[in-house]
């Protein structure tokens, strides 16, 4: 009886579609078929619709995979480091890449600091050269290589137009030569200067006001082509993999020193050791661990912590504010403008996504607590009108977002430990880094520094720890190279350095190759420079559903393969629930009808399938490259407490989104209720 009504249903089936072979012969067809199928076979089971799919992966919470027992269960760590900017998060992915226990705790969110507002360049520091930083700017530009060289995907080549104006204070070929020097300099790892006339300039595709420029050039840098704090998430991630515990939102309260102790009644020696006290903001918990080294890696709040701790230093941190607008694109594609200011500085307009960032300002404060104010607006917003020939010049209402943090210059004492400062011009102090250690308490500072200048930071970090704990030969965890390209460079003095790299070509083209028969080209490759090898988990999401509103189909070879199969399904889906309500409201047979209603479920749970697959492949936002798929998975794995942790640090949609449409989007509704469920289960 149910062969025979399935006969049937198929044969309607087919009529209804007549006429429209593809369909009829499609594999879509056939999985429908399959599904009918199994509807059949598992109708008792699938009585109730509305089964959504489970991601086969596990939510890791804001313990990361180990679990709330991580940083209790690292009790006895050999280095605590404060602060995840991206000086803490360099040193924990280095140390754990040597097989160090560490961790790190951040007040905040990950890269909530001054990390978060930054220019994005990484660059050799052009400006620096006005200053005769020559050795400054030669360390910075090898960084910069280096970065280019192993974080291919998220560091990329940016050209920089430099339109000169009569009112500038360096002549253009001066400056232009300047340009040669640096690229020299910087060890010719990018494209050439180019010089432009009046003429070239106009073509040039960039909105220029012409009638104050002379002439102009083009040079190379580089830039975090998905944001700076996203860079930072990704050591911290690293790190985690590696081993290490992080936590954000938990904030070092006070550390103890614990000097050596020999226990004449029970023998035994315990080594000194510092005692950290903690506080878990989000669980609100005490927290007290154990290490034999502190790295203070809180940027701006250095000299705070140490001062609290009675930790003397001979530099310590001048701030300098830095704001910047972001505004509708400006520019053409993925290219930057660089001009100086009106007061004498360098000022650069700047791709952010769809987006222009401009900034930036550079002023001097007193404390670390900084906030855009109306004159910060007025310098940027009077700089760009007066270089760019816009249909409108750019007022305040144009603002999509801002970004402003302060800068951590390190400055030496004048005596060792005092607080008074040296007379030197904050203005022209260098960005260079200093890692101050102490080897009697084996506690480090990090002052100053660059995300440029990051692999540095973390190499030297590293030596001194290394120093302190152990008298053998570095070695890399076992592990490492599996995940990461660990790269050996032989320095002039002979001594080898190690720098840790993204995952390796043959790793991403893997990723890929998979990626691409459910997910656009590009989509699959933006996946990829986000969140490397942890991409792998959202295609397991989007490869089991696609097996489950297919009935158990295999993937498809090309992605338009699979469109074609996703779109006829649709259709089929839509046609075959008609076909049932028609023959369940003509059929009253008790049993008949019962069998049309399993059908019907099995059917309707196969939409169900079909509609989450829409709504994870659709963008957040419309008109924004973050899909939803990314989006849950964000939330569930990479330690978001609150959406603006996802909407303005794992990605930049705070920043690329004006708050009215964000207010407005029905996406982000349900992400906030996810996110709320994820952080009742952690
Ligand atoms: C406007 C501007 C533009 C810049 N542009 C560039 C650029 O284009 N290229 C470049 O290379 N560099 C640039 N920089 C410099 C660069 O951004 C900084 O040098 C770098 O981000 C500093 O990182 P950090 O880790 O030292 O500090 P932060 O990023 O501030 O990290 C320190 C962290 O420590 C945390 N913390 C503080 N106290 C505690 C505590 N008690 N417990 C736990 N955690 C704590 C803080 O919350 C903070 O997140 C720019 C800086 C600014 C301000």
């Amino acid at each position: 009886m149910k062969t025979a009504y399935y006969g049937s249903k198929m044969r309607n089936k087919k009529s209804t579609l007549s006429g429209n072979e593809t369909i009829k012969h499609s594999r879509a067809y056939q999985f429908l078929k399959l599904a009918a199928m199994m509807g059949q076979r598992h109708s008792a089971k699938s009585q109730h619709r509305g089964t959504t799919t489970k991601t086969a992966t596990k939510h890791y919470g804001r313990y990361g995979k180990y679990g709330k027992s991580h940083l209790e269960r690292l009790e006895h760590l050999d280095a605590l480091i404060v602060g995840g900017g991206i000086n803490g998060a360099v040193t924990a992915m280095c140390l754990s890449s040597y097989g160090y226990k560490v961790a790190l705790v951040e007040a905040d969110d990950f890269a909530g600091g001054t990390s978060q507002a930054s220019s994005n360049l990484i660059w050799g520091g052009i400006k620096y050269l006005e200053n005769f930083e020559f050795m400054l700017v030669r360390k910075l530009s090898r960084s910069r290589n280096r970065l280019m060289q192993t974080y291919p995907s998220l560091v990329r080549e940016l050209r920089f137009l430099m339109p000169h104006r009569r009112s500038d204070e360096h002549g253009l070929l001066k400056l232009y030569l300047g340009t040669w020097f640096y690229w020299m300099w910087g060890g010719f790892q990018t494209a050439k200067p180019r010089f432009h006339t009046r003429r070239s300039l106009k073509k040039t595709g960039f909105p220029l006001a012409m009638q104050y420029l002379t002439g102009g050039f083009e040079y190379s840098d580089a830039y975090l082509l998905e944001n700076d704090a996203r860079f930072v998430f990704n050591f911290i991630r690293r790190a985690e993999d590696l081993g290490a515990a992080v936590l954000n939102y938990t904030v070092l309260e006070n550390i103890v020193y614990k000097p050596e102790k020999q226990s004449s009644a029970t023998k035994t020696t315990s080594h000194a050791h510092w005692q950290a006290n903690l506080y878990d903001k989000i669980a609100k918990k005490r927290l007290a661990v154990t290490a034999k080294i502190i790295i203070n890696a809180a940027g701006p709040h250095i000299d705070a912590i140490n001062k609290a701790n009675q930790i003397r230093t001979t530099h310590h941190h001048v701030y300098s504010k830095g704001v910047h607008l972001i505004v509708n694109r400006l520019l053409p594609d993925r290219r930057a403008l660089a001009f100086y200011a009106n007061d004498g500085r360098l000022f650069f307009a700047l791709p952010m996504g769809n987006r222009t960032c401009l900034g930036t300002t550079d002023t001097f404060v007193k404390k670390p607590a900084v906030r855009v104010t109306p004159a910060d607006r007025k310098f940027i917003l009077t700089n760009i009108n007066k270089l760019l020939a816009l249909p409108f010049p750019l007022t305040t209402k144009d603002i999509i977002a801002e970004r402003c943090g302060v800068r951590p210059l390190v400055q030496e004492y004048r005596n060792a430990g005092s607080h008074e400062t040296t007379a030197k011009d904050w203005f022209s102090l260098s960005r260079k880094h200093v890692i101050e250690g102490d080897a009697a308490k084996r506690y480090i500072s990090i002052f100053g520094g660059k995300l440029t200048d990051c692999l540095n930071v973390g190499a030297e970090v590293y030596e001194q720890v290394h120093s302190w704990l152990s008298t053998q030969q570095a070695t890399v965890s076992e592990g490492v190279a599996t995940r990461l390209v660990v790269r050996k460079e032989k320095l002039k003095n002979g001594a080898e350095k190690t720098w840790f790299g993204e995952p390796s070509v043959a790793q991403r083209e893997q990723f890929l190759s998979r990626a691409e028969r459910l997910l656009p080209e590009k989509i699959a490759s933006q996946l990829w420079v986000r969140y490397n090898h942890h991409a792998h988990l959202m295609l397991d999401r989007i490869e089991a559903l696609w097996h489950k509103l297919t009935d158990q189909a295999p993937l498809p070879a090309t992605y338009l393969e699979g469109q074609n199969i996703i779109k006829q399904h649709k259709l089929i889906i839509k046609a075959m629930l008609r076909a049932l309500d028609e023959r369940s409201s003509k059929n009253r047979h008790a049993r008949a009808f019962k069998t049309l209603v399993n059908r019907k479920n099995h059917i309707l749970t196969q939409r169900d399938f079909l509609m989450e697959w829409e709504r994870l492949v659709a963008p957040v936002i419309v008109g924004s490259d973050v899909l939803m798929l990314e989006a849950e998975y964000v939330l569930k794995h990479e330690w978001v407490v609150s959406i603006e942790d996802f909407l303005r640090r794992r990605t930049m949609l705070a920043l690329t989104t004006k708050k009215t449409e964000l207010a407005r989007s029905k996406n982000l509704i349900l992400l906030r209720k996810i996110l709320k469920k994820a952080l009742k289960h952690p």
